[in-house]
């Protein structure tokens, strides 16, 4: 039997991978797809773990032998894409599928899965409390946060073409949201 999917989306600073890295241990056989990129290792990142890091060169090679379901230019010149064979990889375990991807790209999976998956839209409670939460987080630039902002600008008018919006105000309710909004998803 093939395990479903679970799709996270948000603008950058709305919460995502806190609440992903809280549904992970949680225990619902939940396992992360690792995306294929062209940006560099951040910090401690670990090639295969957050990401696979692929040159630019050989991210367009995988695209042309069709090893991506999707993928977008994120930010300018860095490319994401989910990779067919993590797909099969986590089925294969028994697992069900968790992604996180950029807004466009959680619609793009929501449409090729349909209701296999349940996508999930995780809303700032406002821009400004985003612009707050970007410059606490430390680690962007001003000039890279506000590009962040005005690309969230774009993306929350986007969020009604997700399954669920999820305003994550207070962290501990937001997670529990999801916590609900999945387990009664995989259970169905
Ligand atoms: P994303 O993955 O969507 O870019 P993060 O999970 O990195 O966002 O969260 C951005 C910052 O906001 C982090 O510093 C995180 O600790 C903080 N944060 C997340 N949720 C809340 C919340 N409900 N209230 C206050 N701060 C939060
Ligand atoms: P970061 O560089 O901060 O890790 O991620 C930047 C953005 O790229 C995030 O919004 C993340 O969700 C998105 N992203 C990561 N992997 C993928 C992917 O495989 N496809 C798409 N479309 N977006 C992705």
């Amino acid at each position: 039997m093939k395990g479903k999917l679970t799709i996270i989306s948000a603008p950058s600073g709305a919460g995502k991978s806190t609440i992903i890295k809280y549904l992970l241990k949680e225990g619902l056989n939940l396992e992360f797809s690792v995306s294929a990129t062209t940006r560099a290792p951040r910090g401690e990142e670990k090639d295969g773990k957050e990401y696979y890091f692929l040159s630019a060169k050989e991210f367009k090679n995988r695209v042309k032998k069709g090893d991506l379901i999707e993928w977008e230019e994120v930010y300018k010149d860095q490319l994401y894409g989910t990779l067919k064979s993590e797909i099969e990889r986590i089925w294969s375990h028994g697992n069900h599928v968790l992604f996180d991807v950029d807004v466009k790209g959680g619609i793009n999976l929501k449409n090729i899965f349909k209701h296999k998956a349940i996508s999930i839209f995780i809303m700032p409670p406002s821009m400004k409390e985003l612009e707050r939460r970007l410059i606490a987080r430390g680690t962007d630039t001003p000039s890279k946060i506000k590009m962040r902002i005005a690309k969230a600008e774009k993306e929350m008018k986007l969020a009604d073409q997700f399954d669920n919006i999820v305003i994550n105000n207070r962290l501990e309710q937001a997670e529990n949201e999801v916590y609900r909004l999945v387990s009664s998803f995989i259970r169905t």
